[in-house]
């Protein structure tokens, strides 16, 4: 069979190679010198559907109240839950993982933690620099959990509660969840292999008339309270009607390679001193058999099952990847298309037509016509500002 037309199939997700699409990139844009220079310098992402190496899939943990972090008992044992963080996981994981461990610590310096995911790893971090030994036991190691699945970006109040359940309280604990997160972010970078990194956002608002984006779901917005950490960059008039959007908004924006990031997070939770226990739990009696008198329980979307927490809501969003274009960092949005270009492959996202994409929808299978659909329309984007892929 010809390597250029082979499918392949993975678990999670399905990937379409063809290399074809590494000939040379002609370019001849349509910029007019007198454009703004940021405009211009908008990087060139080869949007082509035979440049998608894998499809994935991911279900957000989403709970109207925001994430749990209570403490429960069960039998003899302490358990402080930390999960359900809709589509903000990684970006409030260090924040979070805090006011769980305060919770954990006044029970044991001696911890376990449920699982190994954006949540789980920080928890553990989080618990050893407080002094504890830590051991986690978990199903999956990544990149085998959902969060290996995520955009990378940082977005912290993205699917994170229902409006109308958020309380005082919750809104509090949103903000300095938030904050605490950000400085961690800020004390991450320049590290070999950039985990974290700042990058530009190109937000293209397209010329064609297009319906607000509605939230049937009424999620929560929080991001005003934290308006004063986060850059808000500039709105640029693009007046050449050539091109297909009218503004461009340019900012500063936080990203997570995902890859090297977990590669970190998990050496320096052995360096640490950690250990691993590979288990899955069918029933939350089973923690009475494991020798730790606490635990932070941090199985994400798992919880549903585990702790038969129906309040869990499922948000399914999938990624399409495109082949790493480490001459082209950026993020940009476009249409229903979000784009983040990062150092371990390219994230192309159909958002949607409204905010309730996704929502209570369990499908874990790769659509291939949405991901299609999704490099689609960055490939016109970049065609109809004059350049050949
Ligand atoms: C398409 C998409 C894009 C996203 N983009 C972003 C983004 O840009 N920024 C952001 O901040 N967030 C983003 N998110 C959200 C983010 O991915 C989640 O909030 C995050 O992954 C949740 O992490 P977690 O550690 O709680 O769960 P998981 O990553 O699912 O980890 C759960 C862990 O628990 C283990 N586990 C589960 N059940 C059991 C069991 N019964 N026994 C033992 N172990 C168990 C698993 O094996 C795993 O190790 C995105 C989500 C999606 C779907």
């Amino acid at each position: 069979m010809p390597l250029l037309s082979r499918r392949h199939v993975m678990a999670g997700g399905a990937s379409v190679v063809g290399l074809s699409g590494l000939s040379a990139c002609a370019t001849r844009p349509l910029f007019s010198p007198d454009l703004d220079a940021d405009v211009r310098s908008i990087p060139v992402i080869r949007a082509r559907t035979d440049r998608i190496d894998r499809i994935t899939v991911c279900l957000r943990p989403f709970r109207a109240a925001g994430p749990r972090l209570d403490v429960v008992q069960v039998g003899h044992k302490t358990v402080v839950h930390n999960y359900g963080h809709g589509g903000s996981g990684w970006s409030l994981s260090w924040g979070s993982a805090k006011l769980a461990v305060e919770r954990a610590l006044p029970v044991s310096r001696n911890i376990g933690v449920i699982g190994c995911g954006a949540i789980g790893l920080t928890t553990a971090i989080v618990a050893q620099q407080a002094g504890a030994q830590v051991t986690i036991y978990t199903e999956a190691l990544p990149p085998f959990v959902r969060s290996s699945r995520a955009s990378g970006s940082w977005t912290p109040s993205s699917r994170i509660a229902r409006a109308d359940a958020v309380t005082p309280e919750f809104a509090a604990r949103w903000e300095s969840m938030a904050r605490y997160s950000f400085s961690c972010y800020q004390s991450l970078q320049g590290l070999p292999g950039n985990p974290v990194e700042w990058d530009t956002f190109y937000g293209l608002h397209s010329r064609e008339p297009s319906a607000p984006h509605a939230d049937p779901i009424g999620y929560a917005r929080l991001d005003e309270r934290i308006r004063d950490i986060e850059p808000q960059g500039n709105l640029i008039r693009v007046d050449d009607s050539r091109l297909p959007y009218s503004e461009v908004h340019k900012k500063p924006n936080l990203i997570f390679n995902v890859a090297s990031y977990s590669d970190y997070l998990m050496r320096q939770f052995l360096e640490l001193g950690g250990k691993i226990k590979i288990l899955t739990l069918h029933h939350p009696s089973e923690l009475t058999d494991l020798p730790e008198p606490v635990f932070i329980n941090c199985t994400g979307y798992g919880a549903r099952a585990l702790w038969n927490d129906n309040s869990i809501i499922p948000v399914r969003g999938q990624i399409a990847w495109l082949i790493p274009q480490p001459e082209a960092l950026c993020s940009m949005s476009f249409g229903n298309v979000y784009v983040v270009s990062r150092r371990d492959g390219i994230v192309v996202q159909w958002l949607g037509d409204d905010m309730g994409f996704g929502y209570d929808n369990t499908d874990e299978t790769p659509d291939l016509a949405e991901a299609r659909r999704s490099v689609s329309v960055i490939n016109g984007l970049y065609r109809r500002m004059g350049y050949s892929l």
